[in-house]
């Protein structure tokens, strides 16, 4: 007999397109930290659905908001004004400590609205001449999956087949300031950069880099962009990453933990200067800014700062990356991070270990095949980090 796991994934096969490679396993229920499959087998989540979760699966009082809303209206369209959408705006705007914010519904949705305003600001603000407009993004990058994102790719297997690919983009190694001044020309619009490179493996930026590149675009007038999507909303140990070198950019890209795991919601934020350049028609979607996104989102980011989670991500991870730090193996080449968002990077291939500490019931997903990204919810409990560590020992060592 098959067992529902087996039946599932069997079915996954058969009916689903081939765009993942997921773990063996099928999660049918989580809380806080935990999930479960169906035979009721429990696993601790070190992933956080990259960083979605970081409020926990389930957080209570974002189940309550998402209930509570789901009772009053859930969709109106951009096309009339809706009662949730206003808080949202002043919540972010407060956050982040910007003028405007612009609600979309994915993380991908969100870098396309960056790329959209740069280029418009570049046109109707700094006066490049018509289609001129040139964004500068890192090697190594990754801002999602549609076109514009998978353009801004170096990553082969992000492009292959998927060509003719957007004009007026030019890629600098990350964290290399001469190549950002010698990329930076009259028609720059902007500099688009995660602060710390998630998918690439949690690659840091050079010490100073941030501070610098917002020095250098502000000379230059180029708009300094963050995507945030994967660092952002406390999980490596501040509200932001770039607040790691005291730097405001320009616009934020935000996504992922801004839904707390329970609904889609992303947005960029920016001063009025640059997004006020979207008149109406100019830019939208159907989905976005509706109310249960709203709703949820206003009690996801409110979690964060009554918990403390960037504080708690902060202490947490020097705790969790000390411990990775003393397995003494030769095969682990580095062990880098801030707050909870480590890499481990070996020296081959990671995707055996990741099965390994499956079967000792910790999920976690390799990244770019030799590293371990270890991303545990951030109201993660001591008691279950230590149970995690001597999990990770166990099979690192
Ligand atoms: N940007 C960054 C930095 C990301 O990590 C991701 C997702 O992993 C995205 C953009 C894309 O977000 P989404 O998958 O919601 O489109």
């Amino acid at each position: 007999t098959t067992s529902r796991t087996e039946h599932i994934i069997e079915q996954t096969n058969q009916y689903g397109a081939n765009n993942y490679h997921p773990l063996p396993v099928v999660i049918a229920k989580a809380e806080g930290a935990w999930v479960y499959d169906p035979e009721g087998n429990k696993y601790m989540d070190m992933l956080s659905a990259y960083s979605a979760v970081n409020q926990g699966h389930r957080h209570p009082k974002i189940i309550a908001a998402l209930k509570e809303q789901a009772d009053k209206v859930t969709l109106t369209s951009r096309a009339f004004h809706n009662d949730q959408l206003a808080p949202f705006y002043e919540k972010v705007a407060k956050l982040t400590k910007k003028e405007m914010v612009l609600p979309m519904n994915t993380g991908a949705e969100a870098v396309e609205t960056a790329v959209k305003a740069a280029r418009r600001w570049a046109y109707d603000v700094k006066g490049v001449a018509e289609n001129q407009a040139e964004i500068i993004a890192c090697e190594g990058n990754f801002h999602g999956r549609t076109m514009t994102a998978v353009s801004l790719s170096s990553e082969a297997e992000y492009q292959r087949g998927f060509g003719p690919f957007l004009p007026g983009i030019k890629l600098i190694p990350y964290g290399d300031l001469e190549a950002l001044k010698a990329a930076i020309t009259p028609n720059t619009a902007a500099f688009l950069l995660e602060p710390i490179q998630g998918e690439a493996g949690i690659v840091m930026p050079t010490e100073g880099f941030l501070k610098a590149a917002q020095q250098l675009c502000k000379e230059q007038n180029v708009l300094l962009i963050a995507d945030e999507i994967q660092t952002g909303l406390a999980r490596t140990g501040k509200m932001f990453a770039c607040d790691w070198e005291g730097v405001t950019p320009d616009m934020y890209i935000l996504g992922k933990a801004l839904g707390g795991g329970v609904f889609p919601i992303s947005c960029v934020a920016a001063n009025r200067d640059v997004l006020g350049v979207f008149n109406p028609g100019s830019h939208g979607s159907t989905f976005g800014g509706n109310p249960l996104a709203c709703a949820v989102s206003i009690a996801a980011l409110e979690v964060l700062e009554e918990e403390k989670l960037a504080d708690r991500s902060m202490e947490l991870g020097a705790y969790f990356m000390e411990k990775l730090k003393e397995i003494n193996n030769p095969m682990i080449k580095e062990v880098r991070g801030r707050g909870l968002f480590i890499g481990v990077e070996l020296d081959r291939a990671a995707r055996p270990y990741c099965e390994q500490l499956k079967a000792e019931g910790l999920l976690c997903k390799e990244t770019h095949e030799t590293t371990i990204r270890f991303a545990p919810p951030l109201i993660i409990s001591e008691e279950d980090l230590n149970w995690a560590i001597e999990k990770i020992q166990k099979v690192l060592a």
